[in-house]
């Protein structure tokens, strides 16, 4: 029996680059098997847009990190409906603005920013184990640094210009090169940082979507997610 114990629900991690399509296959991976979701990139951008509201400049780390503990983030982990929350109000447009794109990676490459919110995502992870069948956690350091120990471990890639296409898709933007050179200028900031860089461990299952369709990509993922819940019980059996 696993330390935390064999009754407690399951966690898929998912990692990868903008645009692989992280958000999509793990809500549909928790809606197929009603667990909890959980978008950890919409915690960055929320504690982001608070950043910029406050008028903290992002390019001063120690002013972020100061700054850090002030902002009260909650998550609603319900996949047909994840909502995300600052100081009581729903911020799920305000987000997903190009300003908050933009400054994104500086903000979330300060270590007191993380250790805060790695702290609230793992609090998050515990409760959906204990009270849910378990949870998808998708982002950029799951499978490293938030649940090194998931089941399920999961490194989401697509080519760049397939990525560009599909955020393109999402953000209506007619401009797909802009919004590839955007996607790359992310990326090298995300997976160059000093704090939890975006990198794959070689225990998660590195998987290339370029032509997969999304209902694909989800039934890999679910099958994968079936298979860890039935060689625990089989463990639990013994
Ligand atoms: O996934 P999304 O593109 O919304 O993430 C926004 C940003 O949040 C990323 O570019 C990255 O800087 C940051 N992020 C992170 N660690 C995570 C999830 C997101 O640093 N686990």
């Amino acid at each position: 029996m696993s330390a935390q114990g064999n009754a407690e629900g399951i966690v898929v991690a998912i990692d990868g680059p903008s645009g692989s399509g992280k958000s999509s296959t793990a809500r549909g991976v928790a809606a197929a098997r009603d667990l909890r979701y959980l978008d950890t990139g919409a915690m960055y951008r929320a504690m982001t847009l608070w950043m910029l509201r406050h008028r903290i400049d992002v390019d001063d780390a120690a002013a972020v990190a100061a700054a850090a503990s002030r902002p009260d983030i909650t998550m609603g982990t319900d996949p047909s409906a994840p909502t995300v929350q600052v100081d009581g109000a729903d911020v799920a447009q305000e987000i997903r603005t190009h300003e908050v794109t933009q400054n994104v990676s500086a903000v979330s490459a300060v270590p007191q920013v993380r250790e805060l919110l790695v702290a609230l995502q793992r609090e998050t992870i515990a409760r959906a184990r204990r009270e849910a069948g378990g949870i998808v956690v998708e982002g950029r350091d799951i499978t490293t640094v938030v649940a090194p120990d998931a089941a399920v471990k999961i490194y989401l890639t697509a080519s760049a210009e397939a990525r560009a296409h599909r955020r393109s898709r999402e953000v209506r933007a007619a401009d797909v090169a802009a919004t590839q050179a955007d996607l790359a200028r992310r990326d090298l900031l995300d997976s160059s940082r000093a704090a939890s860089p975006l990198t794959r461990t070689a225990d998660a299952l590195e998987l290339e979507t370029t032509g997969l369709s999304l209902d694909e990509v989800v039934a890999i993922v679910v099958k994968l997610a079936d298979e860890a819940v039935a060689a625990r019980q089989g463990s639990a059996a013994l």
